[in-house]
């Protein structure tokens, strides 16, 4: 059903690891996104197989959906939901900078949150994404987030927080626990996510903010505690360097991030 010509130059959404995205139309008219992993990597397979396999059973709002799959000769490909604004690191410090307004950052961060509390509570087994940062953060029209890019994925039973696998996920966004002794939980994407937070309010990268992003996890893990105490006190830790006025929206963001991830679904913001 996808022409060969969808592939071209012209049309590349994004370039990752082991392949293309484009941007293609069926013959319904359609929009869709192809992701494209070459088979003579290795990984591909793996990543792939893993995308289907946890992708096609959960769907959500702010999860980005798989429309289909094939596996041809010399390409795996998937099919899924096109997301015209691309992914949120455009905006963040790519050519569309600076031009998120802070009523579209609280939305983009409320979906987020949504997004992962449905990947860790919805099931008997929780799923942790492992890869959560702003290039698999896309958008949609009117900047609606879902979370993409599942090739790293795990279901993780509850009893089994060590892993023998070899550490996966992106640097500057990895959770200390996890990087350094391979204890793997639904944390390891809380604590990516409040890099993406941090992110988000300040523009700058998870790379370039070094000790600040260790800050905000151990702020992150202290408001967490007090949080499930039901104290609703916020700490904004001075070495983030922000302004009153950012320090308002951090508080109230990160307020409003953890009711959506903590609650029990029933309370949750919608
Ligand atoms: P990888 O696993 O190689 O990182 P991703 O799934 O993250 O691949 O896609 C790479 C990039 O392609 C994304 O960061 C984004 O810019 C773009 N992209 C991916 N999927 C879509 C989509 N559905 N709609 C629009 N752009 C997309
Ligand atoms: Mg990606
Ligand atoms: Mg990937």
């Amino acid at each position: 059903q996808l022409a060969t010509d969808n592939f071209s130059e012209e049309n590349i959404l994004g370039k990752g690891g082991f392949g293309e995205v484009f941007k293609a139309v069926l013959e319904d008219n359609n929009v869709v996104a192809v992701k494209k992993l070459l088979v003579q990597h290795a990984r591909a397979k793996e990543e792939f197989e893993n995308e289907v396999r946890l992708i096609s059973n959960v769907h959500h709002r702010n999860l980005l959906r798989l429309l289909g799959w094939s596996i041809e000769e010399s390409c795996l490909l998937l099919v899924l939901e096109y997301m015209p604004n691309g992914s949120l690191d455009r905006f963040l410090w790519g050519s569309k900078r600076g031009t998120l307004n802070w009523n579209q950052r609280y939305e983009i961060i409320f979906g987020i949150a949504r997004g992962l509390a449905h990947l860790h509570d919805e099931f008997h087994v929780k799923i942790v994404h492992r890869d959560i940062k702003s290039s698999n953060i896309l958008l949609s029209d009117d900047f609606k987030p879902k979370i993409a890019d599942f090739g790293l994925a795990r279901f993780q039973p509850e009893d089994q927080t060590h892993v023998s696998t070899k550490f996966a996920g992106t640097l500057g966004y990895t959770a200390p626990e996890y990087a350094l002794h391979g204890v793997l939980s639904e944390k390891v994407d809380t604590y990516s996510f409040g890099i993406v937070v941090l992110e988000i309010i300040s523009g700058r990268r998870s790379t370039d903010v070094g000790s600040d992003a260790q800050s905000t996890y151990y702020l992150l893990e202290n408001t967490w505690k007090l949080y499930e105490k039901k104290i609703h006190i916020m700490v904004i830790d001075e070495t983030l360097n922000l302004n009153r006025h950012e320090q308002e929206h951090v508080t109230k963001i990160i307020e409003i991030a953890l009711l959506c991830t903590q609650s029990p679904a029933s309370n949750r913001p919608t």
